[in-house]
């Protein structure tokens, strides 16, 4: 349904009208998030549609559903992971959830379908986005899907596929040098330029409506709350979007107040929220000098710093930094053992599942390990790496 307000994250007195194109809070520049009219979405309502994340229209932003631009994103597979759960010498239920298998090989479909069909919906134009590569080959698609030209700013060294992927879906793609917050500005400065709508993670409030889906969906599959999920973090958009979601499944009636563990989990060689998980900050800083072979998770400033610090520590989680060398050992157990299409994303969430189990850390069952893109979209890999 169409939501009611779209209300500021750090004040709620703060409500615009989804009625029009907003992005951060004019007061505060804090992301805004949506909120729906009460309403009613019954499971056995479910039994009857599509596999897509377009299932839960009833708490997605659209009159009708009909509106919604998709290529099928969602409804992902929960896979067992038995031979991983026995190699770590854990007993209870252990899952992926692989994303990989979203249009555009990733977790960035859901959030780019969403935020299309509402800039479109809005009259926008003309897209532009930032990009550490996965998004911006999934606003590329779904852009063409709309009709609306895109503009993608990426960091010079992005993965070749990547870029290609962007390209031949018919974006623009400029090459920017630094990180992804370098590529912002630029995206930024291009759409003030140009009036292009930018869909910066967090900085329009519909691509976190399209990552809640993934709570969504484990809550219906699963038929509870998992204990755990362990999720790569780079902008945070899923752990902020399934946070909100897990309220939402509540108000509908469809859980209680229980609620997984959220696990954060950061590469070494970029991990500003758990340095500010672990110091007890309530925003993060710059993580200087960023580098990991998980490009998604290369991410040295979030927008959404204060909402993920704040979920994880209401969920009774965690934050986990893992070595380079762990994530291949972790992406090379998902492949080897389970014959999941894990990237270093995924890859890294096994490590830190390894890590977390040495430690003696309690995790609640079932646990999901998010996988959150196909490792072919960063090939070809060096040999030495
Ligand atoms: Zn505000």
């Amino acid at each position: 349904v169409l939501p009611s307000d779209l209300v500021c994250s750090r004040d709620p007195e703060h409500r615009f009208s989804p009625a029009q194109l907003h992005t951060l809070c004019p007061h505060d520049a804090a992301p805004l998030l949506v909120r729906y009219p009460p309403a009613s979405l019954r499971r056995d309502a479910l039994a009857s549609r599509p596999w897509s994340m377009w299932r839960y229209h009833e708490m997605l932003p659209v009159e009708n559903v009909t509106e919604a631009i998709t290529l099928g994103e969602g409804a992902t597979p929960l896979i067992p992971l038995p031979r991983l759960a026995a190699k770590l010498r854990f007993d209870g239920a252990l899952y992926a959830k692989d994303e990989a298998q979203n249009p555009t090989a990733s977790f960035k479909s859901r959030g780019m379908s969403v935020a299309v069909t509402a800039a479109r919906r809005l009259g926008v134009r003309a897209l532009v986005a930032p990009s550490a590569g996965n998004a911006g080959g999934a606003l590329a698609a779904y852009g063409a899907r709309a009709g609306i030209p895109v503009r993608v700013f990426v960091p010079r060294d992005t993965p070749p596929t990547l870029v290609e992927e962007m390209r031949t879906f018919g974006a623009g793609v400029e090459l920017v040098d630094g990180l992804i917050d370098d590529a912002g500005r630029s995206a930024a400065a291009y759409a003030a330029e140009t009036g292009a709508f930018n869909v910066a993670t967090l900085r329009e409030p519909y691509r976190v409506e399209g990552k809640k889906t993934m709570a969504y969906e484990l809550v219906e599959r699963l038929g509870e709350v998992p204990g755990t999920i362990v999720y790569g973090t780079g902008g945070g958009t899923g752990v902020i979007g399934m946070w909100k979601a897990f309220a939402e499944l509540e108000a509908l009636g469809w859980i209680g107040s229980q609620r997984p563990k959220l696990v954060s989990v950061q590469s070494e060689g970029c991990a500003p929220i758990v340095r500010a998980f672990e110091s007890g900050a309530q925003t993060a800083t710059r993580f200087e000098n960023a580098s990991t072979a998980a490009w998604g998770m290369r991410v040295p400033t979030a927008l959404g710093d204060r909402l993920i610090l704040a979920a994880l520590r209401a969920s009774g989680g965690t934050a986990v930094a893992v070595s380079e060398a762990s994530i291949r050992d972790g992406m090379h157990a998902l492949r080897a053992l389970e014959g999941a299409d894990a990237s270093e994303e995924g890859g890294a969430t096994a490590a830190a599942l390894q890590h977390l189990i040495a430690q003696g850390a309690a995790l609640p069952p079932p646990i999901v390990l998010f996988n959150t893109g196909s490792a072919l979209k960063y090939a070809p890999r060096a040999q030495d790496s």
